[in-house]
């Protein structure tokens, strides 16, 4: 069984997730939004070996330690097509509405469309989720039976779709058939807030009755 482990970073709270398997100490590291080096010492503390970055979206709190990351476990950072050009971007990741500028390298390697993948011994697969952001994508793993949801789905809510890029007519449905189609029993990861169940989101959700 996979070990998913969450922390919650930065001003605007993300969660950073370390998918780690305790038989090989492989991790994958995904959104590293924030604060580089509390990633790092958890990172040390679990005593596991990050072999890639993925990135649930490019938005500027989501990919604020990318570069340390990277350059620290020299792993490559995996990112949907439609957001290449965010990750060196301040407007496009809205790190300039803050008046700052949050950038990361570009991707070393850009998701396709319902796609498996498989890093190192990990394997998932990539579905679409867009709404909150073009790129918006969530991560699968079937046989352990959780989904990574980024800012489409959250406990209780969904991501924000007023923002430049944003979809609002899109989020749900996206939601209601790439997601809500697996087993309800799924445990839910999202970018921001408390895990959940999908079975939880499908009967309690607001914005699905
Ligand atoms: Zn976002």
């Amino acid at each position: 069984m996979l070990q998913v482990n969450a922390l919650t970073v930065g001003p605007a709270q993300s969660n950073c997730y370390i998918i780690s398997n305790p038989e090989n100490h492989e991790a994958l590291v995904v959104d590293p939004g924030a604060e580089p080096t509390t990633l790092i010492s958890r990172i040390e503390e679990l005593k596991v070996k990050p072999v890639a970055i993925l990135l649930t979206h490019a938005h500027y709190d989501h990919i604020g330690a990318v570069d340390t990351l990277r350059d620290r476990y020299e792993v490559p950072v995996y990112l949907a097509a439609e957001e290449e050009e965010w990750l060196s971007n301040p407007n496009k990741n809205l790190s300039a509405m803050l008046g700052e500028s949050v950038t990361a390298r570009p991707a070393e390697y850009l998701f396709k469309p319902e796609e498996v993948i498989e890093i190192a011994h990990f394997t998932f697969k990539v579905v679409a989720t867009p709404g909150h952001s073009p790129g918006g994508v969530s991560f699968i793993f079937e046989d352990d039976e959780f989904v990574i949801t980024g800012d489409a789905l959250f406990a209780g809510s969904v991501g924000r779709t007023d923002f430049p890029g944003s979809e609002p007519k899109e989020l749900i449905p996206n939601i209601r058939q790439k997601l809500f189609t697996l087993p309800s029993s799924f445990t839910i990861y999202p970018g921001h807030g408390e895990s959940s169940t999908l079975a939880h989101e499908m009967t309690t959700n607001p914005f699905f009755n």
